[in-house]
């Protein structure tokens, strides 16, 4: 139970791709946080610009501590970029902003997936919450039972980020086309958007692939694939 090589054949390959999309990810944010956008606009005044061009009136727009903090907060309305994001005009700094703002359009027109996220979300924090701890003491007393109700938890949380991968893309789609048509950056300064934004989706390809394979280790490991072994 405890030291499985079978782990590490569903998992390991998912961890390593997590492990790259990080470098990756950080990679191009610190490449083109140096580079400024010849617009010289901040994030915050990029998500301010765009929010009044999309005629969004009730979103604010703040600054959050930390690194990589950036996201819209749906339920207060609240867009919060980090303060690399906030307070400088770097083609990193643009194309982040732009991206959480593209998520608080999502949410103005009730974008299907993001909706069905927010559904899901409660059910998904308990599942992801309880599944470790229901799956270790199945295991441990030999309820099966227990084990069972730990893996569907546990597959919310894998539909949650599953769910997760289309809402990201899509917002990064909204962002480039929107720094485009209000012509907030050139075209040459998106180039730099898109190599950060997509370096951004590949950790939300990555941590969904990485609960994906968890998923199907438990189902393997408790017999779910035919052969029970125990
Ligand atoms: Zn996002």
């Amino acid at each position: 139970m405890f030291f499985d090589p079978m782990y590490f054949m569903f998992v390991g390959p998912a961890i390593l791709f997590t492990i790259w999309a990080q470098i990756k990810v950080k990679g191009a944010f610190s490449h083109y946080e140096k580079i400024g956008a010849s617009t010289h606009l901040t994030g915050k005044d990029v998500a301010l610009k765009i929010l009044e061009e999309s005629n969004i009136r009730d979103v604010k727009v703040e600054e959050v501590q930390g690194w990589f903090s950036d996201h819209y907060d749906s339920q207060a309305k609240v867009l919060r970029l980090s303060p690399k994001v906030y307070r400088n005009s770097s083609i990193a700094s643009v194309g982040v902003a732009a991206h959480e703002v593209g998520h608080a359009i999502q949410h103005a027109e009730g974008y299907a997936p993001l909706m069905f996220r927010q559904i899901i979300a409660p059910a998904a924090m308990l599942g992801s919450n309880m599944a470790m701890i229901l799956i270790f003491l199945g295991a441990m007393i030999s309820a099966f039972g227990l084990i069972k109700l730990g893996i569907i938890g546990f597959a919310l949380a894998v539909i949650f980020q599953l769910i997760t991968v289309p809402v990201e893309l899509d917002a990064s789609r909204r962002a480039k086309k929107l720094l485009d048509t209000h012509a907030i950056i050139p075209q040459k300064d998106l180039q730099g958007v898109t190599v950060v934004l997509n370096a951004a989706a590949y950790t939300y390809l990555a941590a969904a692939l990485a609960a994906v394979m968890q998923l199907l280790y438990f189902l393997f490991r408790f017999g779910f694939f035919g052969s029970k072994r125990n």
